[in-house]
């Protein structure tokens, strides 16, 4: 079975056809924060936080008197907690949702002013990040630390926003 578990678990048979119910349940809006990641998190990190949150929340692993509705919360985590690994877990479904999100990210947050390479924002050394002035005179900032992963900075007075070009 899917879940080998639940046929031998009464309490969450009664909740009715598990396989049924479950695999139809929506991927989590945002699997990364169901794996308590940042977006910008890597391949071993996510690995690391999944098997955590698996160990946690494993139903073999909640106490057999726990009240109905902790095990129905505990239940609910760890089928999130799937979902957001078979998105997460396989490098081609990852890219693919990426991609999708960085599409939903550009629609969301307005339009995309500029493409800039990092070498054409200016360096603060005061605070260790790079900058771009924004037509609005506000500002687009990323951190150094930052700026390796980050492919949109939005303004941090508008609602512009530049798409960072990495060169490969
Ligand atoms: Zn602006």
């Amino acid at each position: 079975p899917l879940w080998p578990w639940a046929a031998t678990d009464s309490s969450l048979a009664d909740a009715g056809p598990p396989s049924l119910r479950w695999r139809r349940a929506p991927p989590p809006p945002d699997p990364y924060g169901a794996l308590g990641a940042g977006p910008s998190a890597g391949a071993a990190e996510l690995r690391r936080r999944y098997r955590r949150l698996v160990r946690t929340y494993h139903p073999d692993r909640q106490s057999a008197d726990a009240p109905a509705e902790a095990v129905e919360e505990c239940v609910r985590k760890f089928i999130e907690i799937d979902q957001a690994w078979k998105i997460l877990g396989h490098e081609e479904t990852k890219k693919e949702y990426d991609l999708l999100r960085l599409e939903d990210d550009l629609r969301n947050l307005g339009p995309v002013d500029a493409q800039v390479y990092l070498e054409e924002m200016s360096w603060n050394e005061d605070d260790h990040s790079f900058s771009l002035s924004c037509r609005c005179g506000g500002k687009y900032r990323v951190s150094k630390d930052e700026a390796e992963e980050v492919t949109l900075i939005s303004c941090d007075t508008c609602s512009l926003i530049v798409e960072l070009l990495h060169r490969s």
